[in-house]
């Protein structure tokens, strides 16, 4: 592979659009030198002045629409509909989200003290920014992974270097000279270019990585932060199963399988990748689901299309791979299952598999394309077991008409998040925390947990009185020794007898 330059092409045509010179490991550092520069005039901006320079981005986002449009079909390989209904949407709401919300997240929050002699001290605990974050991003959202994941870090006082897949750097590198005319000072979020070592170098020289992508890269990328002892925060993989109940609106579960697999092509961490139906309603719904499935039109965006290329050809050879190994197992594809024979880009058919069983990688592995495998359940209990047997747990999704049966398994689903009558938007509320278990990372995104991240949390004692000297301090002496245990009796003890006998032992010193 040559390694001075990143080549980017078309999933959909395979055509080259751009080369970009990679940043090798002094430019990195170079980068975060800068970085620190900027950011030691922007931490002393107030969140009033940092939210005016997000309102402008927002308008530039908004006014970029169609050169956007073009640079993330171009690079993904998406519908335009997609960029703009999942990517901008996003993007726009986060940007007013975090405009308004971050003055209080990292308001400085007084702490009651428990311990009653603490009580005559002042005690607060505030957010200073923690420098410069390193962001390490994958392919399937490129301006959200990147400009999406710098903004919380960003108002918090932050610098940001962003490395962006190397599948799809442009829109990153748009999203950094839009970033500049919003306002935000020279430096203060830069890009670099690069395979993995382009990474790495970033993680030798930030002072914090939010990292999103595969589990074993985030392990690797753990490994060598745990070197410098700096935080990491990993939003990894998922395996998110859907639970259809025999009391769901079989009409909106399917609908909403049908869209939560299959949008970005199946490429999205929160994607449903294998689905558990009760038994009453297992044929009613795979008959639905395949209806739905057969009528998605697949192809290159200047058409009306429903789904797009896959991005990467590395993971449809994957999702073929995991598909075969099924069929061989014994599944049956309802629709689907091969390569679209008839486009030139990385097409893979949207696929439904029956017949599939845990053995199988397809439901134990992550999917990262459009494939929906269905298994037939005995009930609510085997639905939650299987759906827990999993590495992974990210998010997952319940359908029913009891809300309250919905919700207790909800709580019993082993993930960061869960939809119940709905798929795929626990991504798309900036305002609550996001995170994955198990296997799926750990941190958050989103609310208070995700810009809180990218802060070293501070706490301040403040005495009040301002006594000449206190009780515990120099000399020691035997007699402190007694009143101090007397004391801690008094405090501590459980009964009031108990009390009683300290404060007696304290009073007569
Ligand atoms: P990946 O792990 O292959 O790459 C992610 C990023 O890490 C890329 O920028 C890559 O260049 C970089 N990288 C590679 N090796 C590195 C190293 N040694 N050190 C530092 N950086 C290195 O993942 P991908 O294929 O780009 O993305 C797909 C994965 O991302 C899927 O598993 C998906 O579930 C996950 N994802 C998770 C979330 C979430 O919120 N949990 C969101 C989106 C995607």
């Amino acid at each position: 592979m040559n390694t001075q330059t990143v080549i980017v092409r078309s999933p959909a045509t395979l055509e080259k659009i751009a080369e970009l010179p990679v940043s090798q490991a002094a430019d990195v550092r170079a980068a975060v030198a800068r970085g620190r520069e900027a950011q030691n005039l922007w931490q002393r901006t107030s969140f009033t002045e940092r939210a005016k320079v997000l309102y402008r981005l927002r308008d530039l986002l908004l006014d970029e629409g169609d050169k956007l449009g073009d640079i993330l079909t171009a690079e993904t390989g998406r519908p335009r509909a997609e960029v703009f209904g999942a990517e901008l949407f996003y993007l726009c709401d986060a940007i007013g989200s975090w405009a308004k919300k971050s003055v209080d997240y990292l308001r400085p929050e007084k702490i009651r003290p428990h311990f009653p002699l603490m009580k005559f001290k002042k005690v607060v605990s505030t957010y200073s920014p923690r420098g410069v974050i390193g962001i390490i991003s994958p392919w399937n959202f490129p301006l959200t992974m990147t400009l999406g994941e710098a903004i919380p870090a960003l108002m918090a006082g932050n610098a940001v270097v962003v490395k962006p897949s190397e599948l799809t750097p442009l829109s990153a590198v748009f999203g950094s000279a839009i970033a500049v005319r919003a306002g935000f000072p020279e430096n203060l979020f830069q890009v670099v270019v690069g395979y993995g070592e382009t990474g790495e170098a970033l993680v030798d020289c930030a002072d914090m990585i939010a990292f999103t992508g595969s589990v074993e890269t985030g392990r690797r990328v753990v490994r060598r932060a745990a070197e410098r002892l700096i935080p990491v925060s990993l939003e990894l993989g998922g395996k998110d199963p859907m639970i259809v109940l025999k009391d769901a609106d079989l009409d909106r579960a399917a609908g909403a399988c049908v869209w939560g697999a299959l949008m970005n092509s199946g490429q999205i961490c929160t994607s449903i990748e294998r689905v558990y139906v009760e038994a009453p309603v297992y044929q009613e719904f795979t008959d639905k689901v395949g209806a739905k499935v057969r009528a998605i039109r697949q192809g290159p965006s200047e058409n009306e299309v429903d789904i797009g290329s896959m991005t990467s050809e590395e993971q449809l050879k994957k999702v073929a791979a995991q598909v075969d190994q099924a069929v061989a197992k014994g599944a049956r594809a309802l629709t689907g299952g091969r390569r679209n024979p008839n486009l030139p880009g990385f097409y893979y058919e949207p696929t439904v598999l029956l017949d599939v069983n845990q053995s199988m990688e397809v439901m134990m592995e992550e999917t990262f394309g459009p494939v929906i495998p269905i298994m037939k359940v005995s009930d609510a209990e085997e639905a939650l077991r299987l759906a827990n047997d999993s590495r992974y747990g990210l998010s997952g999704s319940i359908f029913s008409r009891n809300g309250a049966h919905a919700f207790r398994l909800a709580e019993k689903l082993q993930s960061g998040s869960v939809c119940i009558n709905d798929s795929l938007v626990t991504f798309i509320v900036p305002d609550a925390p996001m995170g994955g278990t198990k296997e799926s990372g750990f941190g958050y995104r989103h609310g208070a947990e995700g810009i809180r991240k990218f802060c070293q949390q501070k706490t301040i004692v403040i005495d009040r009185f301002g006594l000449k000297e206190e009780f515990p301090w120099y000399p020691t002496t035997s007699k402190k020794a007694a009143q101090l245990r007397h004391l801690l009796n008094l405090l501590c003890r459980s009964g009031w007898r108990n009390k009683f006998r300290a404060f007696k032992g304290l009073a007569k010193g």
